[in-house]
C-alpha cells in the first residue's frame, strides 16, 4: 500500500533538504532550471547530462534543435540537478516516483559528458532513487562499465545499435556495432541491466540484419530488447538524401503526409516493428514494449500507467486510498470533485489546466496507473 500523501511530504522534506546544501545563488540557478518544470515524456521525465554529440548520426533529429556536434556538460551540480527535478510539480520522488531517462539530447558518456553523467547517476539515486534509464552508443569499457555500476545499486542501459551494414554511412563518428556489443558484454558483465535498443529502425531493414544484431546481443548479455520507429524532419530528409541513402525510396513511401520544418513526423513502420518482433520472439528475447518498461524491471518495479501496460507483475501493483487522491489536490489547488477506481483512475477535477496536468502525472507515477482528469 502507498500513500500518495506521503509521496508528497517526502517531496516536501528532500527539497528543504537539499536546499540546506545549496549556496544561495546555487539554489537560484537550480530554481529556474527547465528540469524544475518541463512536463514528463510518457517514458518519465528526461535529464539533460549535457548538450550536442561528436557522433554526427545522419537520422538523429537533435541538430535540427539547435545542438551541435561540440559537446559540452550540463551547468548544474548533481545537487542542483536533484533539486531542480524534485522541485518539479509533476515528479514524484523515490524508486516508485517518475522514472527519469538520461540521453535525449546528448550522448551521456562522450569524454566531454561523462563525468556529469556519473556525478547525475550518482547524486541523484542517493537522495532521490528515482529508477533511472540511459541509452548511449559510447564503448563502455569495463572501467567505465564498473564506475556506472558503482554509481547506482540499480540502472536501466540501453545501448543503441541499428545497423551493422551502413552504420559508417549512418553513424559516422560513432563507435562501430562491434564495439557497442562490447558494451552491452562489459555492462552486463559489471551486473547492469542491459538491453538492446533498435531504435530507430531503419527502412530498408533485412530480417539477416535483425538476427544478426538481436543474436550478437543477447549473447553478449542483453536482457531484452527495446524497439522505436524512425522519426524524419525536412533537414533530415535532406541530409540523407546528400549520402545516398539506399533505402530513400521505401524511406519516402511510409511517410504520411507532409514533412515541413523541424517537425518531427513519425514514418509508418508497422510492417517492419512486426518483422522485428517476430524475429526477437523467435531468437527468445524479451521484447518490452517500451524504454520504460525495460527500466522498470530493472528496478523490479510493476506499471500499468499507459495502454502498453500492464509491465511486470499486475498482483504487484501498489494499493492506495482513494480518499488521498482527493486530498492531493488540496496540494495542487485544484478541487478533486469526483474519483472513479478502476483499470485507469478516472477523476472528475476543476482548476487551472496546468496544475491539473501536474496533478496527473505525479498521481500516475505513485499509482502506476492511467489517471484520466476531466475538467
Ligand atoms: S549518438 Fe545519439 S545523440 Fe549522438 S548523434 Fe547519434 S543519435 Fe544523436
Ligand atoms: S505500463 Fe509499461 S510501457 Fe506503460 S508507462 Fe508503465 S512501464 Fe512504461
Amino acid at each position: 500500500m502507498i500513500s500518495l500523501l506521503e509521496a508528497w511530504e517526502k517531496k516536501r522534506e528532500l527539497l528543504s533538504m537539499l536546499k540546506e546544501k545549496l549556496s544561495q545563488s546555487e539554489f537560484e540557478e537550480s530554481k529556474k532550471d527547465p528540469h524544475s518544470l518541463r512536463p514528463p515524456r510518457p517514458c518519465g521525465l528526461t535529464v539533460h547530462t549535457g548538450f550536442g554529440c561528436a557522433f554526427c548520426c545522419v537520422y538523429c533529429y537533435i541538430y535540427d534543435m539547435g545542438f551541435t556536434s561540440k559537446p559540452r556538460p550540463y551547468p548544474l551540480s548533481g545537487l542542483q540537478i536533484s533539486y531542480a527535478i524534485s522541485s518539479n510539480p509533476s515528479v514524484a520522488i523515490g524508486v516508485g516516483g517518475t522514472p527519469l531517462a538520461f540521453g535525449a539530447i546528448t550522448e551521456p558518456f562522450m569524454d566531454e559528458s561523462r563525468k556529469k553523467t556519473l556525478e547525475y547517476i550518482s547524486t541523484i539515486s542517493s537522495y532521490l532513487g528515482n529508477p533511472i534509464q540511459f541509452s548511449t552508443k559510447t564503448f563502455i569499457e569495463r572501467d567505465l562499465a564498473s564506475e556506472i555500476r558503482k554509481s547506482a545499486e540499480k540502472v536501466s542501459a540501453l545501448v543503441t545499435i541499428v545497423t551493422t551494414s551502413l552504420y559508417k554511412l549512418l553513424e559516422p563518428k560513432a563507435p562501430s556495432p562491434d564495439e557497442r556489443f562490447m558494451s552491452i558484454e562489459n555492462l552486463s558483465r559489471a551486473g547492469v541491466h542491459t538491453v538492446l535498443f533498435l531504435r530507430p529502425i531503419l527502412p530498408g531493414m533485412k530480417i539477416d540484419e535483425v538476427e544478426e544484431i538481436v543474436s550478437r546481443s543477447l549473447d553478449a548479455g542483453a536482457r531484452g530488447i527495446v524497439v522505436g520507429s524512425m522519426r524524419v524532419t525536412e533537414k533530415m530528409i535532406r541530409r540523407l538524401k546528400c549520402i545516398n541513402y539506399p533505402y530513400m525510396d521505401d524511406l519516402l513511401k511510409r511517410i504520411p503526409g507532409m514533412v515541413r520544418g523541424d517537425k518531427q513526423v513519425t514514418l509508418r513502420m508497422n510492417d517492419l516493428k512486426k518483422m522485428v518482433y517476430d524475429e526477437a520472439w523467435k531468437l527468445g528475447a524479451r521484447i518490452y514494449p517500451s524504454a520504460c518498461a525495460a527500466n522498470m524491471d530493472a528496478h523490479g518495479i510493476s506499471c500499468n500507467a499507459c495502454d502498453m501496460g500492464p509491465c511486470g507483475d499486475p498482483d504487484n501493483l501498489p494499493g492506495f486510498e482513494l480518499d488521498e487522491v482527493r486530498a492531493l489536490g488540496k496540494y495542487y489547488e485544484i478541487r478533486v470533485e469526483k474519483v472513479i477506481p478502476g483499470d485507469a483512475l478516472k477523476i472528475k477535477a476543476s482548476g487551472d489546466k496546468m496544475r491539473i496536468k501536474q496533478f496527473v502525472e505525479f498521481a500516475k507515477w505513485v499509482t502506476k496507473r492511467k489517471v484520466l482528469a476531466k475538467s
